[in-house]
C-alpha cells in the first residue's frame, strides 16, 4: 500500500469533531503526510453565491453569521497546524463540495465522521455515505462514540 500524501479533513462542528481531527493529525503525521482541511457552509443563507464558490478567508465579509464560521474554521485550522492554503471554506451541499475539493487538491484521503446511522436514516444518506459513494480516492468514516444504537 502507497502511502498517504495528502489527507483532506472535513469538519462540520458537531461535538464529536474533536475526534475526528485528532485521527486526521495522527495519520497525517504517520504518513508525513500534508493535512488540508474544509468545512462546507450549508446552514447559513448566502444570497447570489453559486454552490460550489470558495469563500475568501482573508478578507471581512462584515457578515457576522460567515465570520463565525470562519473564524471556527480557522481556530480549527491553527490547533492542527495546517497551513493558510489548505484551509477550504465552500457554500454548498457537504458530500458534493467535500469531493470536489479532494479532486481538485488531488487529495488521496478523506477523513470524516460517521454518525452509525442505522435503518430509515441509512437509506436516506449521510453525509459520510454520500463520501462514501461519490469519492474517488480512499475515504475514512471514524466511527463516533455514543452514536453506535
Ligand atoms: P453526517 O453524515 O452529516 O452526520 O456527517 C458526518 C461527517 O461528515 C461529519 O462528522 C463531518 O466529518 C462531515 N460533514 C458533515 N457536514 C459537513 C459540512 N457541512 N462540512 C464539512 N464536513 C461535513
Amino acid at each position: 500500500m502507497n502511502d498517504y500524501q495528502h489527507i483532506l479533513l472535513a469538519v462540520d462542528y458537531s461535538e464529536h469533531d474533536g475526534t475526528v481531527a485528532q485521527k486526521a493529525k495522527a495519520l497525517a503525521r504517520k504518513y508525513q503526510a500534508r493535512l488540508s482541511i474544509i468545512h462546507v457552509l450549508d446552514n447559513i443563507p448566502m444570497p447570489d453565491t453559486a454552490y460550489g464558490t470558495v469563500i475568501p478567508l482573508d478578507q471581512d465579509s462584515g457578515y457576522g453569521l460567515l465570520e463565525t464560521e470562519k473564524a471556527q474554521l480557522m481556530q480549527t485550522a491553527d490547533e492542527l497546524g495546517v497551513d493558510c492554503a489548505h484551509r477550504w471554506l465552500v457554500w454548498g451541499v457537504p458530500h458534493q463540495e467535500i469531493v470536489s475539493i479532494a479532486e481538485r487538491e488531488k487529495v488521496d484521503l478523506i477523513v470524516l465522521g460517521s454518525h452509525g446511522r442505522h435503518g430509515l436514516a441509512l437509506l436516506l444518506g449521510s453525509t459520510a455515505n454520500s463520501v462514501l459513494h461519490d469519492a474517488k480516492c480512499d475515504v475514512m468514516a471514524v466511527r463516533l462514540q455514543g452514536d453506535e444504537s
